[in-house]
């Protein structure tokens, strides 16, 4: 479950903490016998769709969950690095190419696992594809080519829709409703 472990101890005084609604609020929050509140919010995912001569690059995936499947380049934001930068960093750390990241493609909200992942276009301004950190293979796709069923994520396949069906000439097309989606997966991207 990536929403995480429930916290037991008040990272501010180590007592344990214990679900409680508070005054005015909507929800229970967790809450030491102190009183501080330990808040919880979703994750950020950050991905970029990197693409040369019309083409796009997808990553097959090294590591669990969804070992052999083909995403592309992903993961979590860090603190104090913006959206774009994260997605840039993230697609030269799993496919060695430079890009600069373009146009939003979506923002995609997966409540139940408290991730919500934010989808960019990029150009390849350089280096080479190639495998990388938690990636066995890297290469380029034609949109005809996309491996719609060997796709790691639900958001994958969702991003990638989106980005199809936003190309010249291929949105009245094209029929996202012939694809499965998993909702039932637990794992980030
Ligand atoms: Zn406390």
């Amino acid at each position: 479950m990536t929403l995480g472990e429930e916290p037991r101890f008040c990272p501010a005084c180590g007592r344990p903490v214990k679900p409680r609604t508070l005054e005015d609020d909507h929800r229970p929050r967790l809450v030491c016998p102190e009183g501080h509140v330990t808040w919880r919010n979703p994750r950020v995912v950050v991905g970029a769709v990197p693409v040369a001569g019309g083409r796009l690059y997808l990553a097959r995936r090294a590591i669990e969950p969804a070992i052999g499947r083909w995403t592309y380049p992903g993961g979590f934001l860090e603190v104090g690095e913006s959206a774009q930068e994260g997605a840039r960093r993230e697609t030269e750390e799993e496919t060695e190419l430079r890009v600069e990241i373009g146009r939003l493609i979506g923002v995609y909200s997966r409540p139940h696992v408290g991730i919500v992942t934010i989808v960019f276009e990029a150009s390849v301004v350089g280096g080479r594809p190639e495998a990388a950190a938690e990636t066995s293979e890297v290469r380029a796709f034609s949109p005809d080519e996309i491996p719609w069923d060997e796709l790691a994520f639900s958001t994958v396949e969702s991003a990638l829709r989106d980005w199809v069906a936003s190309l010249p000439g291929r949105g009245p097309r094209f029929e996202p409703d012939m694809y499965v989606v998993d909702t039932e997966e637990e794992a980030p991207g």
